[in-house]
């Protein structure tokens, strides 16, 4: 059988973090909708006051367990990845798992407060207003400064890149044509390193109505594209029928950076497929 980019879903979040499925039920519908290779991807614990109830515990024996033993029910017709999700404040070693994804949720104050990248527009007015001296260009760089930060670390797959555009639909938090913008995106992509790590597209956003086109940006992933880099297309589903949400438009902006292939997470490691 040829091998498609909907085959793998390794983006995940179940009610073990913040989804709205169990880990069962995400299981069951990937199976249905003919994944092969799925992932769970739990949000790591972090020190965040917004993360109380929506990330995993400091143990994460519970999730593992969960995870093992689904892996035993589909043994044969779905290979199941234990993965996490971690956020860059969090202090759970990424070790352990079948793979991770580095992701920045927050901006932190040198006071050690939060200020969420993606919660809501206030949370990005009061990092403006109290981080970065009303600046709105300052808070994206900042930002990307952590973004830049987390990908040095080599996560398998460098999670939405361009996330500080989640709620910014018509540039009414920033002017994202700014060259301060694009410099500071630009600045955190090169530090990733394009043998170790993949850039995920991810249509979270979409399937969530906050965005029209997946995470990230066309100029980010032409950039990704002339570095060498592989890209993954992944849903970042937090319900059982966003799986494979919106896989089409994933690949059809990949395709329009130059990309012919997508790169598919197994058990034994990487595999491209055509896109
Ligand atoms: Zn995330
Ligand atoms: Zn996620």
């Amino acid at each position: 059988m040829i091998l498609r980019p909907e085959h793998c879903s390794v983006h995940t979040h179940c009610t073990l973090c913040d989804g709205r499925a169990t880990a069962a039920e995400m299981a069951a519908a990937a199976y249905a909708a003919g994944v092969q290779y799925f992932g769970f991807s739990c949000h790591s614990p972090t020190p965040s006051p917004y993360d109380v109830g929506f990330v995993l515990p400091d143990d994460v024996t519970e999730y593992r367990a969960t995870v093992a033993a689904l892996q035993k029910d589909y043994a044969g017709r779905m290979e199941i990845l234990c993965g996490i999700e971690l956020d860059s404040t969090s202090a759970l070693a990424p070790s352990g798992f079948d793979y991770w994804i580095g992701s920045v949720h927050y901006l932190r104050a040198p006071d050690g407060a939060f200020y969420a990248a993606d919660w809501d527009e206030e949370q990005f007015l009061s990092a403006r207003d109290r981080l970065c001296g009303g600046d709105a260009l300052a808070v994206t760089e900042r930002y990307f400064e952590a973004v830049g930060a987390m990908a040095e670390r080599k996560p398998t797959i460098l999670g939405h890149i361009d996330l500080i555009r989640k709620l910014n639909r018509g540039d009414r938090l920033f002017p994202e044509s700014d060259a301060r913008y694009t410099r500071a995106a630009l600045g955190a992509l090169h530090r990733a390193d394009p043998e170790k790590t993949l850039l995920e597209i991810n249509t979270g956003g979409m399937r969530r109505g906050y965005r029209d086109t997946p995470y990230p940006a066309l100029f980010l992933l032409k950039d990704w594209r002339e570095m060498g880099g592989r890209i993954i297309l992944t849903a970042d589903a937090h319900d059982a029928g966003g799986i494979v949400y919106a896989y089409d438009a994933a690949a059809e902006i990949a395709r329009a950076a130059g990309f012919k292939e997508a790169s598919l997470l197994t058990a034994s490691g990487e595999v491209p497929c055509a896109l």
